[in-house]
Order: C-alpha cells, then sequence, then structure tokens
C-alpha cells in the first residue's frame, strides 16, 4: 500500500478491509491488533484507519515507505479514558537515495511551541527526491498536554496527575501509567527502529526564559560534532539522567541531544532559524543533504558550559533582573533584587560563581524556593544538578 495521503478509491477500499480485521482484534488486545493489520516488510502496521486524509500506524518502519517522497501520517499512541487513542503527527521525508537517518522529535513538553516550530521549519526546506537518507519529523508527542498548553500530560490515573513525559523514557507498553505507555509505544514503536541520530527539540519551561542552548554530552564525539553545528549561544554539556528521552535512546546506542530553543508557550521567531540552520549542518555531516554549511557555533563563539547552578529566591515579591540572558557574571556580581508590595528591597541576589547567564524568572513576581536563574559555568570537581530548565 502507497502510504501517501490520499483519498483515494485504493486507500478507501484497503481502510475498508483493514478496519474490520482491526475491530475484531482491538477487542482481545493490542498485541492481536498487531498482528491482524497488514505487517509490512520493513515493521510498518497500518490500523486501517485514514484520519484527514492521513493514514494511521502503529508501528513504523520507514523502510516501508517510497523512496524520493514526504509521507505523513499518524502513529497511533496510547488511548485517552474516552477510548480514543492519542494519535501523533509524523512526517517522514524518505531520501531518493539510502542514507543515515536523523529524527527531530518536538512537543514532548506541550508548552513549548517553538520546538514544533523548527522542525517543520527544517522539513519544509528539504526535497526528499534529492536526499540520500532518510528525515523523519514528530511533531506532537504529548498530544494532551499540548491541548491545553501545559508542559506535562494530565492523566487520570489517580485523580489528577500532571506527568513530565521528558522524566519516564524509555517508557513501558505495559506500565501502570498511561503516559509511561505512550512513551512505551513511541520509543519502541517510533523512534528507536527509524533513527540513527536523534534530536529532541525543547524550548525552557513556562516560567523561566533561557538563551538559545543545548543539552549535549560533549565528551560523546558523535554529539559534540552535531551540537557545534549551530549557530546559537550556549552548550551545556551534562551526561542527563534517567528518564529523558535523549538519555534513553543514548543507552540503546543512538546518539542525541536535546536543542532548546528560548521561551515557552511562545514562538521565537528571531531564535528558531538558528536552529534550523544548525539543523541543515547536522543533514550535511551525515550526508543526507548537499550544500555549503552555514554558520556554526563558531560563528556564534559558543560558551560551552559543564554546570548549571540554579540561583533560588529566598522570599516573596516582585523581581527586578540586572542581567540579560547570556551576559558573563562574576562571582558576588548582583544579578537581581526583590521587593514587597511597599517596594521596600526585601532580598539580594548575587552569582555565586563567575559564568554566563542561562535562565532568567520570566515572571515578575516570585514566590520562595523559585528559581530566578540559572548560572551556566565551568568546574573541573565532580557535580552537577538535576533539575534542567528543559
Ligand atoms: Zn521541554
Amino acid at each position: 500500500m502507497t502510504s501517501q495521503p490520499s483519498t483515494d478509491r485504493r486507500d478507501f477500499v484497503l481502510a475498508t478491509a483493514l478496519g474490520a480485521a482491526a475491530s475484531i482484534a482491538l477487542s482481545s488486545d493490542h498485541a492481536a491488533a498487531q498482528t491482524a493489520a497488514a505487517k509490512l516488510p520493513g515493521g510498518t502496521v497500518y490500523t486501517g484507519n485514514i484520519v484527514d486524509g492521513k493514514p494511521v500506524v502503529s508501528t513504523l518502519g520507514v523502510a516501508d515507505l517510497e523512496p524520493g517522497k514526504i509521507h505523513r501520517l499518524y502513529f497511533r499512541g496510547v488511548e485517552g479514558a474516552s477510548g480514543q487513542p492519542w494519535l501523533v503527527s509524523v512526517a517522514v521525508l524518505r531520501g531518493a537515495n539510502p542514507g543515515k537517518r536523523v529524527t527531530l522529535v518536538s512537543g514532548v513538553h506541550g508548552d513549548e511551541m517553538s520546538s514544533i516550530h523548527a522542525v517543520q521549519t527544517i522539513i519544509s526546506g528539504l526535497d526528499p527526491a534529492a536526499m540520500s537518507g532518510t528525515v523523519m519529523a514528530v511533531f506532537d508527542v504529548s498530544r494532551p498536554a499540548i491541548e491545553s498548553m501545559n508542559r506535562r500530560w494530565p492523566s487520570s490515573g489517580r485523580g489528577a496527575d500532571l506527568i513530565d513525559l521528558n522524566r519516564v523514557w524509555p517508557g513501558d507498553e505495559n506500565a501502570a501509567s498511561a503516559p509511561a505507555r505512550h512513551a512505551g509505544l513511541v520509543f519502541n514503536r517510533l523512534i528507536r527502529p527509524n533513527s540513527d541520530y536523534v534530536l529532541d527539540f525543547h524550548t525552557s519551561a513556562t516560567g523561566i526564559d533561557v538563551a538559545d542552548f543545548h543539552l549535549a554530552k560533549m565528551d560523546v564525539p558523535e554529539i559534540k560534532a552535531m551540537a557545534e553545528l549551530f549557530p546559537i549561544s550556549q552548550i551545556f554539556d551534562n551526561p542527563g539522567y534517567p528518564g529523558l528521552l535523549t538519555d534513553a535512546l543514548f543507552q540503546v546506542g543512538i546518539p542525541s541531544f536535546t536543542p532548546e530553543i528560548g521561551n515557552a508557550r511562545r514562538l521565537d521567531l528571531s531564535m528558531i532559524p538558528r536552529f534550523v540552520e544548525g539543523t541543515m549542518n547536522v543533514l550535511r555531516l551525515h550526508g543526507i543533504i548537499e550544500s555549503p554549511t552555514g554558520r556554526t557555533g563558531r560563528d556564534t563563539g559558543i560558551f560551552v558550559a559543564n554546570n548549571l547552578l540554579p540561583v533560588v529566591a529566598t522570599s516573596g515579591g516582585i523581581v527586578e533582573h540586572l542581567v540579560k540572558l547570556t551576559t558573563a557574571v562574576r562571582t558576588g556580581q548582583k544579578i537581581a533584587i526583590q521587593r514587597n508590595m511597599f517596594g521596600e528591597i526585601v532580598a539580594e541576589y548575587t552569582s555565586p560563581v563567575d559564568g554566563q547567564i542561562g535562565g532568567l524568572r520570566s515572571d515578575a513576581t516570585s514566590e520562595p524556593g523559585n528559581v530566578l536563574a540559572f548560572i551556566l559555568f565551568n568546574r573541573t570537581a565532580p557535580g552537577g544538578v538535576e533539575t534542567y530548565p528543559e
């Protein structure tokens, strides 16, 4: 079957035939449905459903798709409480010639719109007929979080939980949690089998602005080679920790890292092009496209730091930043003041290290305990943080 978006008669007939088989199988269990539906040699399983002209798959093998074309489809994720599946939007640009497979992921957090826009922009600049290899774009991994512009996935498991999907990878198809099952399906049946390299695009979380930066394991040569190809401001060189998509992929031998495109909720149209330019460089590095290299981190004097320190509010009140993103700061330098409702100064905040401002709280008010700033810096002693502004 062709996977081209189409409502022609051939697709309609196939959809009808497979629909009958799939509906019987789904009443038993998901594994049986996989068998009952049409499994292609490369592993692709079409559920038989067509949504808005786009076929639905429950497993994808990009080798099954026709070369030299773009294929838009939906990946069937976990079901919500209504019984409807969460469909994930996927575009596959299968090059005319064989080659490496690079996957661009976005929408793991539901309030990070620049990540989705960047991936859309990247693929709009590609011509599969002129490519050697495959680019797979995944746009909306956490659909239910996106619906409400929230970072986390609303799960009804124990009343109302909010689950951070970027803490549960690689997921588990049999987990006692729908979001973790969803992650397991996406990891096992979509991303892992179709990727040689993965870029998982994010932005900061709601409430904090960040510069244009990456989270990347710079001690891994294949990751370093890709990360340095972006004309951006900063790289936070960090090994990551279990639960991150990039870490789960690294554990199974797929080099990956996390580009971070500014603030949450809005589109940062001035920052997105730098990430588009860098990603095109990555595709050139892997021989997928051929054209002159664009600007890289060398052109922007990229600041690479192996540590990140949060400056935390000690009081409640209105915060006034005295520095900007990417400002270089010295130990003891005053970076923010905080006033109560009379305008009296209740706290002053200084940088505890020499470094560069990587993130700043975007809301003017703060309670005690909130992060007011992230400072990127270098130190040789082992150490690190487990809270990222990603
Ligand atoms: Zn994120």
